[in-house]
């Protein structure tokens, strides 16, 4: 990530109240973590709140790379634990065409794993179209499909860097 990214990306996430989609994901990891009868891993937290700061896109090495950087040494493997968890708390997806992650800030159960990509910033947007589902889960049972990943992951450009690329 260089530091024009990251500046972009900073100024995707302070265009609207950032903090109460912080404490929404926040009370929801919470939730969920006591639902499960889970316990908070000692990297759990500081890699969520890392993919919290904002809504774009983080690979496992940058995570690393971040958390490491605020004292102690942590490997990769170790992140990826921690993203395994995460991901099956429902609180963080796995970004396949861009080899990342992101943090969730929908409510509730968020299955359907849609999700529009800005190549340009990086930012993340759910989509969460239910009709979508439907029809792929649809289409599958026609086909006699079995899925065993049904994300949609849509390329683009975003609102702001509609506006600012050129
Ligand atoms: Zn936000
Ligand atoms: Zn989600
Ligand atoms: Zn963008």
């Amino acid at each position: 990530m260089d530091k024009e990214n990251s500046f972009k990306r900073e100024q995707t996430s302070h265009s609207h109240q950032h903090n109460d989609c912080i404490s929404k994901a926040k009370t929801r990891f919470l939730e969920r973590l006591r639902e499960r009868g889970k316990a908070i891993g000692t990297n759990d937290e500081p890699v969520l709140n890392l993919l919290l700061s904002n809504h774009g896109i983080f690979s496992a090495y940058d995570i690393a790379e971040k958390i490491s950087e605020s004292g102690k040494r942590v490997r990769p493997i170790q992140i990826y634990r921690s993203l395994e968890k995460l991901i099956n708390l429902g609180l963080v997806h796995r970004l396949s065409t861009m080899n990342g992650y992101i943090a969730c800030f929908e409510d509730g159960e968020c299955a359907t794993g849609q999700f529009f990509i800005c190549t340009e910033c990086e930012s993340v947007k759910e989509i969460d179209s239910q009709l979508l589902d439907r029809e792929i889960l649809g289409s599958a049972q026609e086909n006699n499909f079995s899925i065993a990943s049904k994300n949609i992951e849509v390329l683009g450009l975003c609102g702001h860097c509609q506006h600012t690329s050129n």
